[in-house]
């Protein structure tokens, strides 16, 4: 896979923009300063050895750090008026480049526009730049909670919505597609941009598209009652035990938040806690603690030991904090070997473990309870990308669905995308680079 390198914007644009935003914005607002270009020029694609072998992908060339929703606004008018490419960026966690600008322009920093517009009965609106830890804080000081959360609790709810998928409460209300936003304020990349509001299925062709069709600048996302949930540990000799629990505990009642296993390989490699202990398989859930004593039960009966049940909301986010994507940083980390992974899904993943793990030399699978179809993360040693393309017909063999973490342009609709963006970025400003056709092997869930 080539990454085809966009060239950078004329120097004299980029100057006259940056004297624009510093009368609109104030010059604090403002930095072409190299740590700053830096900063905005990488995100968490480290995390994919087939992304990093091409780094660097691109580089800001000014950085903007609105503060409210109406100054995003102000900036995507002022770039637009230039003909400079806009990338937002929110924590810079997404995975594989998504956030870094291959056209170089403007870096639309939201982390400062972060403002908790409002807690209402069923709903929370939040500047882009919110993060989900702060939202999910604010509304259980209402008795609510958010419906789901990514296992990067610190990132932005902007970022979230644009490039995430999923996370903790996932396994009660799906993906984020599925009703998580329910109305948006949203920019488009027209001279005279300004906050457009849009809500219900009106939301949809803005999600999960890395800001192709619109800069997020204000989010309002469903709440529900607040639960006292409870961190629970297991752990067990033989991890096709805990796997095949995960499937038993996702249908508890009231439905867990969070349902993880993993090998003990993964599991040693996880930040050190008692409740962890050396070579055993690990299962943890976040679970309603009328469920405690029948999950205990079941992990029992399944062979395996409690090794903790906490409460709070701190013990509960450690636990969302080694879900998802964060077993295969924390292996990366611990291993000297460089480690890939692939996003996979489906009944083989714990009926047919065994194969699923012999499709790449030496994987292991990260496993994640879903109601009907559980999803996990095989990873496994890094030999080359061709040998990473080469095991997706080896899963679809086994029925395992799989989606290709490797590649940073919008692969969900891109059609409907597309058609958006043709009137509300006509002149391709935003995120260049992104909203294209594959060149890469793709697979679907
Ligand atoms: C260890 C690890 C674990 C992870 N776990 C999860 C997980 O559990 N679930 C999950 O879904 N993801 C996960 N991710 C991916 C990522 O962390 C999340 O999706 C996160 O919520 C992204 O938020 P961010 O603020 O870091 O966004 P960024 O990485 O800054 O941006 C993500 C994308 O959205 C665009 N964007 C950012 N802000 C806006 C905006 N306001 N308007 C329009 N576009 C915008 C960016 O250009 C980029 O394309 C994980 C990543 C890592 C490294």
């Amino acid at each position: 896979m080539t990454i085809e390198t966009l060239p950078a914007v004329d120097a004299d644009r980029v100057t006259a923009l940056t004297h624009e935003l510093r009368d609109l914005l104030g010059a604090a607002a403002v930095s072409d300063e190299t740590a700053a270009l830096d900063r905005a020029s990488i995100d968490g694609s480290e995390m994919s050895p087939v992304v990093k072998e091409q780094l660097p992908l691109g580089r800001a060339q000014l950085v903007v750090t609105p503060t409210t929703a109406e100054e995003i606004a102000l900036a995507v008018g002022a770039a637009t008026r230039h003909g400079v490419p806009i990338t937002p960026r929110g924590k810079g966690t997404g995975n594989y480049g998504q956030a870094i600008p291959m056209a170089g322009g403007l870096v639309l920093d939201m982390s400062k526009a972060r403002t908790i517009v409002e807690i209402g009965d069923g709903y929370a609106t939040a500047d882009a730049g919110a993060t989900l830890i702060a939202i999910e804080q604010a509304a259980n000081k209402t008795g609510q909670q958010l419906l789901m959360f990514p296992s990067t609790v610190q990132s932005t709810i902007g970022g979230f919505v644009s490039g995430g998928s999923g996370g903790t409460g996932s396994i009660k209300h799906g993906m984020l597609h599925q009703g998580y936003v329910t109305a948006l304020d949203v920019v488009h990349a027209t001279p005279d941009a300004a906050l457009v509001h849009v809500e219900g299925t009106d939301t949809e062709p803005y999600l999960h598209n890395y800001g192709t069709t619109g800069i997020i600048a204000r989010v309002t996302v469903a709440l529900e009652p607040q639960q006292a949930w409870q961190a629970f540990y297991a752990s067990f000799e033989d991890f096709h035990d805990a796997f095949a629990l995960v499937r038993s505990l996702v249908e508890l009642d009231p439905i867990p938040r969070l349902v993880s296993a993993d090998v003990p390989t993964i599991a040693d490699a996880l930040p050190s806690d008692t409740a962890l202990p050396p070579g055993r398989a690990s299962l943890r859930a976040i679970l309603d603690p009328t469920t405690v004593v029948e999950a205990t039960r079941l992990v029992e009966a399944a062979g395996g030991t409690v090794e903790a049940v906490r409460e709070g909301i701190q013990p509960t986010m450690k636990v969302s904090m080694t879900s998802y994507n964060h077993p295969i940083e924390w292996l990366q980390k611990a291993a000297t070997e460089t480690y890939f992974h692939v996003e996979v899904s489906g009944d083989a993943l714990i009926d047919r473990v065994d194969e699923v793990q012999q499709v790449y030399p030496g994987a292991m699978l990260h496993l994640e309870g879903q109601r009907g179809r559980p999803i996990g993360m095989l990873t496994a040693p890094y030999t080359g990308a061709d040998d990473v393309w080469s095991g997706f017909t080896r899963l679809t063999a086994l029925g395992v669905g799989f989606h290709n973490p490797h590649q940073w342009f919008v692969d969900y609709m891109p059609e409907r995308s597309r058609e958006l963006a043709a009137t509300t970025d006509p002149n391709g400003l935003l995120n260049p680079g992104k909203l294209v056709e594959p060149t890469v092997v793709t697979g679907g869930k």
